[in-house]
């Protein structure tokens, strides 16, 4: 079967233009190449941004009312068309099946919040605020707003934005991955169908040099970006610098603190789901499990016998865990695993042993579990995001929320215990922007706002929640006085309420 084409999506259809430069699009399966992606020019980027310039106006000016039915349209339509996008997901992220419908669910609750948006946009007034003077607040929108999402979570990271940017009344162009563009692709498409004025969503499909077209195109406002930490710090540093609002997520450590007291099966079963679902792809993954003695010997012996229930393979057939997203990355963490030996951790799991339920060359690789890990090797200092989970084993509560702390990242963390005051000092004195008690993959709801401290995260706004509402628009305050021929007369002074 020949790739097919894929292209951007702009001005309410797919792009029919020529294009210079393509990259692959695999099925990490197979590691068949399904699709020939369309890199833009940031020539091809300004028109993209001159055509969302052009939509934006109106769509600032539609009302409320008209707004939110197309945010309630839109809710249905990807409900319905749910299947369809978690299918695209598996074919060309690998996660597996029910994992990809899990994102659209959590990139739909984001919609759902948007739904609200009459209410979140509600100002303030106060009625007399000086004798015959009333003040109130708005919030307007930004303009054109660029979305660059990663390719772990394709239709999930781009909807922690786009449905309340979309809401607040701006325009939206969306960069998704290069290596999964599809469900992007396919959800944008529904924003037509949901009502949405041609041109105030589009899709543009490229690398580094779109990237950087649009971190410095005068007319994008706003960059809200999601990638790897050192992407995230020059998307901020570059977009600062060109004077727009920036919020750029970035990488995870995430650490699971297990007390002695935690019920050791929930902490074990909780390791594995969040250690290996989507072979550990997530931003919010455990990868450092940081055992307090005497419970690390049993606590990784039940982790082990987890482990040797699982199924890798192909996201489409039932297993529970599919391949890496491609192959260089699939090596490159294979090539942490050679190094975790190298530097003398015990590989107790080695998932580079598996058997696949998938193409003889799909880029899997099996869980992988290491003991005696400690904080100096390159396994537990640098983000791997592959299916590799390190135990580290400490001796105390401060030992193990030292470690926690010292690390540069603070995405997302979790403590097992059994002990509600060990969790209240955790929750108070731990340096994580996402903190779970009991639960291991605390992705906060879509009213709350999700976003990490630290290196896993650059700027000062989180993703959605009331925090994306006042990213995506600027507050105004009115201070008016319908006249009063009494007020009238001279004075200089500063205003002073009387
Ligand atoms: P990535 O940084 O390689 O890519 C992210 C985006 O940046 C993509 O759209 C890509 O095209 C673009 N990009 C890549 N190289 C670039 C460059 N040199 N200049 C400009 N743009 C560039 O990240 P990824 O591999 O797609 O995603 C995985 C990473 O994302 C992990 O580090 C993960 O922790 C992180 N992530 C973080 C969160 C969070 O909420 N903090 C959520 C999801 C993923």
């Amino acid at each position: 079967m020949s790739p097919s084409r894929i292209t951007h999506y702009v001005d309410g259809a797919d792009w029919s233009g020529a294009t210079d430069r393509t990259s692959q699009v695999f099925n990490p399966a197979t590691g068949e190449v399904t699709g020939a992606l369309d890199l833009a020019s940031a020539d091809l980027v300004g028109e993209v941004v001159a055509s969302a310039a052009k939509a934006w106006p109106e769509w600032a000016d539609t009302s409320l009312a008209r707004r939110s039915k197309v945010l309630f349209a839109f809710r249905e339509l990807l409900d319905r068309n749910k299947k369809e996008v978690a299918a695209l997901i598996t074919a060309e992220h690998g996660k597996v099946l029910d994992d990809a419908l899990g994102e659209v669910m959590r990139g739909l609750e984001v919609a759902e919040f948007a739904c609200g948006i009459p209410h979140l946009l509600k100002g303030g007034y106060s009625e007399n605020a000086s004798t015959g003077v009333d003040v109130y607040s708005l919030r307007q929108p930004l303009g054109v707003v660029a979305v660059i999402s990663p390719f772990n979570f394709p239709a999930m990271v781009p909807m922690w934005f786009i449905p309340i940017a979309i809401a607040c009344g701006n325009a939206v162009v969306l960069k998704p991955s290069e290596k999964d563009p599809s469900a992007a692709l396919a959800v944008a498409r529904l924003w037509k169908e949901a009502g949405l004025p041609d041109g105030v969503m589009n899709v543009v499909n490229g690398d580094k040099e779109a990237v950087d077209a649009l971190l410095t195109h005068p007319d994008i406002k706003s960059v809200s970006f999601v990638g790897s930490t050192p992407i995230a710090k020059y998307v901020y540093e570059t977009g600062t610098a060109h004077g727009k609002r920036v919020q750029a997520l970035g990488g995870a450590k995430n650490h699971m603190l297990v007390l002695p007291d935690a019920d050791l099966d929930l902490a074990a079963d909780a390791a594995v789901n969040a250690g290996f679902g989507s072979a550990g792809e997530r931003c919010m993954a455990i990868s450092a499990l940081v055992a307090v003695e005497p419970v690390a010997d049993d606590l990784v012996s039940r982790i082990v016998d987890r482990m040797g229930k699982l199924r890798t393979g192909d996201g489409t057939r039932g297993c529970d865990m599919g391949p890496l997203v491609t192959g260089p990355h699939r090596d490159k963490v294979t090539g942490y695993v050679a190094a975790g030996v190298e530097e003398g951790a015990t590989l107790v799991v080695d998932g580079r042993d598996a058997d696949f339920d998938g193409g003889d060359d799909g880029f899997f690789l099996a869980p992988t579990l290491f003991d005696q890990v400690t904080p100096e090797m390159s396994i537990y200092r640098d983000e791997i995001f592959g299916p590799v989970l390190s135990v580290v084993r400490v001796h105390s509560y401060e030992e193990g929320l030292r470690l926690i702390n010292d690390n540069p990242y603070g995405n997302g963390t979790a403590i097992f215990t059994n002990d509600g005051g060990a969790a209240r000092r955790f929750q108070h004195e731990v340096e994580v922007g996402m903190v779970g008690v009991n639960v291991p993959i605390p992705v906060p709801v879509s009213y709350f706002s999700f976003g990490g401290w630290k290196s896993s995260l650059f700027g000062d706004t989180h993703a959605h929640g009331i925090e994306g509402v006042h990213f995506f628009t600027r507050g105004k305050v009115v201070t008016s006085r319908w006249l009063d021929p009494s007020h009238g007369g001279l004075n200089l002074g500063f205003p002073q309420n009387t």
